[in-house]
């Protein structure tokens, strides 16, 4: 029977609202929900394609519907129950939990599950196994955001809301090709000049991308010099006296030492430094401190770096200068990249957090988390953030590996050390909805997890908006909900590890409509009190509307903008300027490797393609992988369009077609992220066989937020 179902988009941080049409078990066709706020019925070419996604019979091939096992390494996985699977997993733990401790264990998650699914499995490693070995390829994406925002305002809360594009005067993108990676926020911005031809709009990045078309002032700045570019904006305000000294007083601290930081960022060195004109900065400078609100808009240029937290922190500190945060219009706002790296977030569910935006390293934090959770601790020891756990693995010392929803034998950096790491490790649990990702094949027990339009809970969107997702069709074949799996392996793990207590896994494996409930009602509470507080919400209000945290128990909405009142969630209520230094990329090009490779998205396709691989349509934008490069160089190096080339790094090669494009500077190069290992083949300085543009990309990280420069790697490049 036909039916509709409002849910949520699975492909990015926008977060967009959709209707889903079904019939029977058949998704058939999807438009925008009018009735959410994040997209008022717009969806862009990704959104709009979902319904044939889901029922392409390419996706139905390619479906994970069973659990499989694989008794040796290079077989092909054989069909097993549940139960055999869960057996094989619970014991493989319990071995090596007590032959080697709890940290030889690690979770490693993904951006894309589902609140839900996130709570159960970081209760599961923090609370019942003691590890905190949990973390996600969030971290690929929005921990230097983390890392910026705790380091200034005091809390990992992005303060604007998506309306404040329409109050906004100037808008400053940074890092971002908000045109392909969140495209329908980017229709609100066109809206936006259209209503408001006044609206200025700056645009910083290597890459002319299209958000560069639309901006006033495009600042095409060389790889990795933002810190530079900050500094010495804050430089100009002070010279020409645009700072708000009263702000300054009343609601920061920490402005006099990072005054005499920015006093030797001059317009010279910067210009120098950044590759871009004195003019442009003062009048880049110009109109983020004279307009009357400024919105800055960033996403992963600032994020995946090794100077990510300074990045996020230096373009914080101009807006506690210039005083554009807190008022309709103004602040410093991220873009999520995944669509539900606010929800992981939000739960604790990475190496470094715990519930409700609460710190391991805190011990009256960690107190808190193990009476709500009913443990008597848990463990003070940091765990391993997603390069530091595949490093962990390669070097024997983590020995079982359970990865959920993410693939990263394609998308973490440095693929000749993953891949190390998958083969050494003596257990590898994969838990998808796709057995087709390249992860699929180093995996001992494949287990089935449903996927969009199947599943059933939460996710928050880049504006602090949780929306419902809901099960248009039921589950197919064997599969079950990322968080019911987590918990039916945390029932059988505890009657091994605390046997006779109560169970840490209360929630309804027969009603999963009412145990993702249960799951987020417990999440709900474990928020009482902290700066994102949804006591005030329930599963039943979101089927009303989506919501904005924090929204506390008697309030009847959230709050669309942070800091109004000009306290801050610090010690002494002011924010605080991040004294950053700029450091170069972590691996500058020279002669040997003379060019500096980017990396991102497209327009139409997402993460390893898995989903938007299946259908014919999306290859319309961009049809294969190329290497784009500045035509000047082509000519340079005797190449023609379409000519392949071998592009290597440090630490491996891939070969490639090709492309000249004017929105990629001189010495640059840029490999969109999607291609995997069948179509992208290359190998490691040592020969194996790697995959896709990450055979090349660089595992350094940034100190602080531990997040890795995947936007820059030195390589060169020659005719194959
Ligand atoms: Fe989905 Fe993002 Fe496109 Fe919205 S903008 S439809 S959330 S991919």
């Amino acid at each position: 029977m036909a039916r509709e179902t409002k849910s949520t988009c699975p492909y990015c941080g926008v977060g967009c609202g959709v209707v889903i049409e079904s019939d029977g078990d058949q998704i058939t066709g999807v438009r925008g929900d009018p009735d959410h706020p994040a997209n008022f019925g717009r969806l862009c070419s990704k959104g709009s394609t979902l319904h044939l996604t889901a029922s392409a019979p390419i996706t139905h091939q390619a479906r994970l519907l069973h659990p499989m096992r694989r008794a040796h390494r290079g077989e092909r996985p054989t069909r097993v129950s549940w139960d055999e699977a869960m057996g094989v997993a619970v014991e493989t733990f319990v071995r090596t939990i007590r032959e080697h401790g709890p940290d030889a264990v690690g979770f490693y998650l993904s951006g894309q599950l589902l609140t839900e699914d996130y709570y159960v499995f970081n209760k599961l490693a923090k609370g019942l196994i003691g590890t905190n070995n949990v973390d996600t390829n969030s971290r690929l994406c929005m921990s230097s955001a983390v890392a910026g925002y705790k380091m200034t305002l005091g809390a990992d809360a992005p303060p604007n809301c998506y309306e404040d594009i329409d109050h906004a005067q100037c808008i400053f993108i940074a890092g971002s090709n908000t045109a392909w990676a969140h495209p329908v926020l980017f229709r609100r911005i066109e809206d936006a000049k259209a209503a408001n031809p006044s609206l200025k709009i700056i645009c910083c990045d290597p890459r002319r991308t299209e958000t560069a078309g639309i901006a006033d002032l495009y600042l095409p700045i060389q790889p990795g010099t933002d810190v530079m570019l900050l500094h010495g904006m804050l430089h100009v305000m002070l010279w020409e006296g645009w700072v708000n000294y009263a702000y300054i007083a009343a609601h920061t601290t920490g402005f006099d030492e990072l005054k005499n930081t920015v006093r030797e960022c001059t317009p010279d060195l910067v210009a120098q430094t950044c590759g871009i004109r004195k003019e442009d900065l003062f009048k880049a400078t110009a109109m983020f401190a004279t307009s009357a609100t400024t919105l800055s808009l960033y996403c992963q240029g600032l994020n995946q770096s090794s100077s990510g937290a300074a990045k996020n922190a230096a373009l914080i500190n101009l807006h506690l200068a210039t005083a554009q945060i807190g008022k309709p219009g103004a602040g410093p706002f991220s873009l999520t990249g995944q669509p539900n790296a606010m929800g992981g977030r939000e739960v604790g569910g990475m190496a470094n957090l715990l519930s409700a935006h609460r710190d391991l390293a805190d011990p009256a934090h960690r107190a808190e988390v193990a009476a709500l959770w009913g443990v008597p601790t848990v463990p003070d020891k940091p765990g391993k953030t997603a390069v530091e756990m595949f490093q962990a693995a390669a070097d024997g010392q983590i020995k079982a590996l359970w990865i959920a929803c993410t693939n990263p034998a394609q998308s973490m950096p440095d693929q000749a050390t993953v891949r190390r790491a998958l083969e050494r490790a003596e257990f590898v649990v994969v838990q998808e909805a796709f057995a087709t990702t390249a992860t699929c094949e180093f995996a001992d027990l494949l287990l089935p997890a449903t996927t969009w339009g199947e599943k059933t809970g939460t996710v928050t969107n880049s504006e602090r908006r949780v929306s419902r997702v809901r099960p248009a069709i039921a589950k197919p074949g064997g599969t079950r909900h990322d968080w019911a799996i987590a918990a039916e392996f945390g029932h059988r793990l505890e009657k091994k590890l605390r046997p006779g207590l109560a169970t840490l896994f209360p929630y309804s494996l027969a009603d999963e409509e009412l145990g993702a409930q249960a799951v987020w009602n417990e999440h709900r509470e474990s928020t009482r009190g902290r700066d994102l507080d949804i006591t005030g919400m329930s599963y039943a209000l979101l089927d009303d509307t989506p919501l904005q945290w924090p929204m506390r128990a008697g309030e009847s909405q959230g709050k669309a903008r942070l800091y109004e009142d000009g306290v801050f969630p610090t010690d002494d209520g002011k924010a605080r300027f991040a004294n950053v230094a700029y450091r170069p990329l972590a691996e500058v090009r020279e002669s040997r490797y003379p060019f500096s490779l980017n990396t991102g998205r497209l327009r139409d396709q997402w993460h390893g393609m898995s989903r938007t691989g299946t259908i014919g349509r999306l290859f319309g934008h961009v049809a294969e992988p190329s290497v784009q490069m500045h035509p000047q160089d082509l000519l340079r190096l005797r190449l023609a369009d379409g000519d392949l080339v071998q592009v290597t790094s440090k630490r491996g090669s891939i070969v490639v077609p090709v492309q000249a494009s004017g929105e990629v500077a001189l010495s640059q190069a840029f490999i969109a992220m999607h291609w995997g290992p069948e179509f992208l083949g290359g190998c490691s300085s040592t020969g194996q066989r790697l995959a896709g543009v990450n055979a090349l990309t660089t595992s350094a990280y940034c100190p602080s937020s531990k997040q890795p420069e995947l936007k820059h790697a030195a390589v060169k490049i020659i005719k194959a």
